[in-house]
């Protein structure tokens, strides 16, 4: 992966993005220890090598808020938890790469055009970071029903997985939602810790015959395995993602369990904890999509 190109701010515009001088590898700061420091100051999509002398980086913020307090708290001064060294701090316009690489080679993109699937939407600060901590407060308020290795919350509707596809015990393995039992449109909203949302379209017929995979294999180390295509794409907190179309019918998705957000130059940091929030709408009558292959009203 080439290094990206950051420019220098013009007028002093502010921006999510730092650019830091006198940091980095180079003089002893790893890049996760450059994220642990700059977390305090909010959250952080990642630190990326600026350029090839190790000394400088880009400190990328989900928040402008967070880089103008950073900033400000850091900037020009001896930093006691970068083994005192004095940074020079300024915006970089330019936004980071759009592509990271996990340690198993596949391209992570920010944003969901950046994948080609068709149907797939994602918005990040779809709420508040304030929504946030109201929604988390009222989901722990209520009783969690424990599965193999997360726990899950029902509203509405009972979701009966012994009868689906998405069987407990598994984990988020690839997936499709059962076309008969949910309507055309899938919304996910990210709360707490970010993650990586993995896709699969397999060759017509393929996935059939698919091997029972665990989230966790690591078999196949390209973005094109033998029998399908493989796509990644990092959901921070407070997005909403939307499966629709061929995103919803025809791409198995699932996320990995195994932590694997630092490659190469870059670190995304990944949080203990996740919640997401799925809404899916009943289906009334056969499904009717244009994806027979996969669906279980037409088959
Ligand atoms: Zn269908």
């Amino acid at each position: 992966m080439g290094l990206p190109r950051f420019g220098r701010p013009i007028d002093g515009k502010s921006s999510p993005n730092l650019y830091v001088a006198n940091c980095g590898p180079a003089v002893g700061l790893s890049f996760n220890t450059i994220a642990t420091v700059f977390s305090t100051f909010g959250e952080v999509i990642g630190v990326y090598a600026a350029d090839e002398s190790g000394t400088r980086v880009i400190v990328s913020y989900v928040e402008e808020s967070s880089a103008q307090a950073a900033l400000k708290a850091l900037n020009k001064r001896p930093c006691p938890d970068l083994a005192g060294r004095f940074l020079h701090i300024q915006y970089s316009i330019v936004q980071p790469p759009k592509q990271v690489l996990t340690n198993d080679s596949i391209p992570v993109s920010l944003a969901a055009k950046d994948l080609n699937i068709p149907g797939l939407y994602l918005w990040p600060e779809f709420i508040t970071s304030a929504e946030e901590e109201e929604l988390l407060a009222s989901v722990d308020d209520m009783p969690w029903k424990t599965l193999a290795k997360r726990r899950v919350q029902h509203y509405g509707y009972e979701f009966i997985y012994e009868v689906n596809e998405y069987p407990s015990g598994v984990g988020l393995s690839p997936h499709i939602d059962t076309h008969s039992a949910f309507d055309g449109l899938i919304f996910s909203l990210s709360l707490a810790g970010p993650c990586i949302m993995e896709f699969r379209r397999y060759t017509d017929g393929a996935w059939l015959q698919k091997p029972d995979l665990d989230a966790d294999s690591k078999e196949e180390n390209s973005d094109c395995g033998s029998n399908f295509v493989r796509r990644a794409i990092y959901l921070p907190p407070r997005s909403m993602l939307l499966f629709s179309g061929e995103a919803r019918y025809a791409w198995h998705h699932y996320i990995p369990h195994h932590k694997v957000d630092l490659v190469k130059d870059n670190v995304i940091k990944r949080g203990s904890r996740r919640v997401s929030f799925t809404l899916r709408k009943v289906r009334e009558g056969p499904c009717k999509c244009e994806f027979p292959q996969y669906c279980d009203s037409q088959s």
